[in-house]
């Protein structure tokens, strides 16, 4: 039997993921756009700017981001390749904890403050405990990275949305490109300062890339999740089982048109 891992959840092909940075408070004009037309975000914050008196109160902020994600983007915002591997530490880790206590649950990813990172910028977070990390070097395809600790985006929204998105679209997919994944990012203050990149555009942009065919709209961790499960399956020597040693649904194409579930810990086929 052929065994392909190249599918998303529920059989899905495709994936489109936001990503946005520094808690600006213009997030408040993002985010419902998001939520009209079932965009998923991941929201990377500086908790400097989270608590009363701030961009956002404790309770506001969690109301705001329901249904996104909450990510770190470290405290203060300091330039990575400027601070030792120590200071690193601790805006990582003083950013992650006061995150969780305003959020309520544990955050796991992240993106590089100005995109900075290095090997030693990397081995940090990684220390630190974060899963994936984004950086601002895009890329202009839809590959899902092999090391999700430097994940490089499709493109800015200043980018060329509606040609990547056609791409995108007719991206076949087959066994050399599978699970292409469409991810965007930027900061939601651009929208406020610049007036040839306004948030009309990007509701416009939503509203026609929502509800595609066969696409999942995820967070950053979603994608990285179900990534990670679906890299973790043991096939049998035969090829007659697939092993799930993970807490997710995966979905595999079998004999390249059957489309299986393979429950966590299931052994099937
Ligand atoms: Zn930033």
């Amino acid at each position: 039997m052929i065994i392909r891992t190249n599918l998303y959840p529920e059989g899905r092909k495709k994936a489109i993921t936001m990503s946005y940075d520094d808690a600006h408070p213009f997030d408040r004009e993002l985010i419902p756009i998001f939520n009209t037309y079932g965009f998923k975000g991941t929201f990377h914050a500086n908790s400097m700017h989270i608590g009363e008196g701030k961009n956002y109160t404790d309770a506001e902020a969690r109301e705001l981001y329901k249904g996104h994600e909450i990510s770190v983007h470290t405290y203060s915002h300091p330039a990575l390749i400027d601070i030792l591997p120590a200071e690193l530490h601790d805006e990582v880790m003083r950013d992650k904890a006061r995150l969780e206590e305003v959020f309520g649950y544990t955050v796991r990813g992240m993106s590089y403050p100005y995109g900075h990172f290095d090997n030693r910028i990397v081995d940090t977070v990684r220390f630190c405990g974060m899963k994936y990390a984004r950086t601002t070097r895009s890329t202009g395809d839809f590959r899902l990275p092999e090391e999700f600790l430097t994940w490089h985006p499709t493109t800015h929204h200043n980018g060329d949305l509606y040609g990547l998105l056609e791409r995108f679209m007719e991206q076949r997919v087959d066994r050399v490109y599978n699970m292409p994944c469409f991810y965007i990012w930027g900061h939601s203050y651009e929208f406020d300062a610049d007036h040839n990149n306004d948030l009309y555009k990007m509701e416009e942009f939503c509203k026609k890339a929502q509800h595609l065919d066969s696409v999942w709209y995820a967070t950053n961790i979603e994608i990285y999740d179900y990534v990670s499960a679906a890299r973790s399956l043991e096939i049998s020597a035969e090829r007659k089982y697939v092993f799930n040693p993970s807490r997710l649904s995966v979905w595999v194409t079998v004999n390249n048109d059957r489309v299986v579930e393979i429950k966590p810990g299931e052994n099937a086929l």
